[in-house]
């Protein structure tokens, strides 16, 4: 019998998680899920071999992509895309111009740590990452087995993070233009983890999710590992007051991060948050007859 929880957020080795698509695909099945989307950072590189090991197992599965848009420091506003076609030309367009954004910012960061006297080398990373999107997790695994950190933690706070030795910013899009790209690859847009806006209070985090509404966000984020009991609370009743559906997801990245794949802040993302995600992307799909190249 298919379980009643889901998990609409996480990453494979085709961004900075740990584990093969394939891999989070079978951890979602010791774990009793029912269902699962891919949301790895710019790419649906993994999709397809998640989507099909998902039907070889007996699960469901929703493509998804996570993207950074432009929000001020220290707040960051990631959206997710759910449900975007792997075939659209907008979504191929999408996914260069983030690589881009990686491929002009992670050689300055090597080159910053290289003057601390770090020993470290694009070629390493790109072993490290294995794929074709690099984070700065995969400089921060390489920099914690050499030692000159103790933690993931360790290095973001002391060389990666804004503030760090060797940050550097990377080209992201406006909310405007993720939200419409997102809508034309054939996705939903869903503002990820609100509690990282850092929004100052809730009157601003209001204003926010009006403003993205109004440029056609779909959803809201409200289970994930950053967020406890009384935001899950707060969010949801943000999104019934706006008409937006609910998304929960861990965040999963495996070894990288402490977060078990389905369980977020000690709660597990009911079947329903899965079932709704599915439904609007139906209705937007029958409403709006695939669009590709115009
Ligand atoms: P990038 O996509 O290369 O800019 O790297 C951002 C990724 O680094 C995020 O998706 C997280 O997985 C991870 N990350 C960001 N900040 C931290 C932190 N303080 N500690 C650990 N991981 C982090
Ligand atoms: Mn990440
Ligand atoms: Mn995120
Ligand atoms: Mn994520």
């Amino acid at each position: 019998m298919s379980s009643g929880f889901v998990d609409l957020h996480c990453h494979s080795t085709a961004s900075d998680g740990t584990l093969s698509p394939s891999e989070v695909v079978r951890l979602a099945v010791d774990r009793d899920l029912s269902a699962l989307a891919l949301t790895d950072h710019d790419t649906i590189a993994g999709v397809a071999e998640a989507a099909a090991e998902a039907r070889r197992v007996g699960i469901d599965f929703i493509p998804g992509i996570e993207i950074s848009a432009e929000y001020p420091h220290p707040g960051t506003m990631h959206l997710l895309g759910y449900g975007v076609d792997p075939h659209n030309s907008t979504l191929a367009d999408l996914t260069r111009r983030l690589l881009a954004g990686r491929d002009d910012r992670n050689p300055r960061i090597i080159a910053k740590l290289q003057s601390l006297n770090v020993s470290i080398s694009m070629a390493e990373v790109e072993a490290e990452a294995g794929g074709k999107v690099i984070g700065r997790p995969h400089i921060a695994a390489i920099l914690m087995r050499k030692g000159y950190v103790n933690s993931i933690k360790q290095a973001f706070d002391k060389y990666l993070a804004p503030g760090g030795l060797a940050y550097y910013d990377k080209e992201r899009l406006s909310p405007k233009k993720a939200i419409a790209m997102i809508l034309e690859c054939g996705g939903l847009p869903v503002l990820a983890h609100p509690i990282q806006l850092r929004y100052q209070n809730d009157a601003q985090l209001e204003r926010i999710v009006k403003d993205l509404l109004d440029l056609g966000l779909a959803g809201i984020e409200v289970i994930h590992s950053d967020h406890d009991a009384s935001l899950v609370e707060q969010y949801s009743a943000l999104a019934d007051r706006f008409s937006l559906i609910k998304t929960g997801g861990s965040d999963f990245h495996g070894a990288n991060k402490q977060i078990d794949l389905g369980v977020a802040a000690g709660r597990r993302i009911p079947r329903k948050f899965f079932d709704d995600l599915m439904a609007a992307t139906q209705t937007r799909k029958a409403a709006s007859p695939m669009t590709n190249d115009k």
